[in-house]
């Protein structure tokens, strides 16, 4: 490769030596995509520095970039994947509507891969849902039907409301991420992308946020295949149902702040066997976790990628030097720029008042 001439130009009149550094600059940007639709999977994996070290872990703790995606988000993947598989099937056809109930991510991943192959988009989120992730969507092109959080089986759920729709709007479908696809086939580039590099066996322990459960289903098994040892641990919030055994699940916490995990029923697609071990998460502490991550390692992720890390520092105690424990952060801060990251609404919700002390809850067992 060659430096382009502005490159050598400032590097001759520095008076340095052109580095490896500078030609990479240019191989990437000789790189065109036919569109942004390619950016889609090979997400960076990312060695923490200093968040493990502070916990006195001995194993190396590394993270798995997932708002590098297009759309910002692990569920880039499986919206590309149903969409493409939809069409191959003959199912879907550019014009058609699609309809999905979702938690943001998974509308947002629909939403652009919709905008630029030419489908109508209508997304059922509940209100909880940030503001951010309203807008990405309006900015998208989709349409947005708000529904009150209420039980999934409730006739105005969010779940409920996107069937009903579907059955008044013509050519319109559910591509429906919690069933219709198996996430296995939805996750083969994350899964080559973990497993590829270490399929001697030297990934031991993976660390995932549990919502639909399409992400650690499908990553699990793969995993397995590739390492049988290691180790799969799920993140449940306090205040959902999913995690086992179910007496983890018992607590007096009805609401959930942190996005895009935990649940009220058990998913289809979750399939809890593949899980080797449970960890509940909270608020407070993956909220605390989320910004420990973008100030002191840099990484600008989001809320779900706090309970996934404050699950790993916990779980990876086990690990012992030589180890490797793989957190997935998946999604970013953009979605969460009125929420946690924002000091005036940590403080409101009772988040930050003592967070110059704060010590996790289970830091002296
Ligand atoms: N974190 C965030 C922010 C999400 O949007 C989701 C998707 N619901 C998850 C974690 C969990 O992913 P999955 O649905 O594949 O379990």
């Amino acid at each position: 490769a060659v430096c382009p001439d502005f490159l050598t130009h400032s590097i001759k009149s520095s008076g340095l030596p052109a580095s490896s550094h500078s030609l990479q600059i240019w191989t990437e940007e000789k790189k065109i995509l036919p569109n942004i639709l390619k950016k889609i999977g090979c997400t960076p994996m990312v060695q923490i520095n200093k968040i493990g070290k502070s916990y006195g872990l001995k194993c190396e703790l590394l993270a798995k970039c997932e708002y590098f995606n297009a759309g910002g988000s692990v569920k880039d993947r499986i919206s590309l994947r149903m969409v493409e598989d939809a069409e191959r099937a003959g199912i879907i056809k550019p014009g058609d509507t699609l309809i999905e109930p979702t938690s943001g991510n998974t509308g947002i991943g629909l939403a652009l891969v919709a905008a630029l192959k030419g489908y109508r988009c209508i997304i059922v989120l509940p209100e909880k849902m940030s503001m951010e992730k309203v807008d990405i969507l309006k900015a998208l092109g989709a349409e947005i039907v708000r529904t009150p959080c209420t039980r999934f089986d409730a006739p105005e759920s969010n779940v409920r409301v996107a069937w009903k729709l579907r059955s008044q709007i013509p050519n319109s479908h559910i591509l429906d991420q919690v069933k219709a696809i198996p996430p296995l086939a939805a996750f083969l580039k994350t899964l080559a992308n973990l497993s590829a590099p270490w399929s001697a066996g030297k990934v031991h322990m993976v660390v995932i946020g549990s919502g639909t459960g399409g992400t650690i289903t499908g990553v699990a098994r793969k995993l397995k295949e590739k390492c049988p040892e290691c180790k799969i641990i799920g993140v449940d919030p306090d205040g959902s149902i999913v995690a086992l055994p179910s007496e983890m699940n018992k607590t007096n916490t009805t609401t959930i702040e942190v996005e895009g995990i935990g649940h009220d029923f058990i998913p289809t697609v979750l399939d809890r066997s593949v899980v080797d071990q449970w960890y509940k998460s909270n608020d407070r502490d993956s909220f605390l976790m989320s910004r420990r991550l973008i100030r002191e390692e840099g990484l600008l992720c989001g809320g779900s990628s706090g309970s996934a890390m404050s699950a790993a520092v916990r779980a990876a105690r086990e690990l012992q030097e030589g180890q490797r424990c793989v957190v997935i952060l998946p999604d970013s801060i953009r979605n969460y720029m009125s929420k946690f990251v924002n000091d005036q609404w940590m403080l409101k919700n009772g988040f930050l008042n003592d967070a110059q002390e704060h010590k996790p809850w289970w830091w002296n067992i």
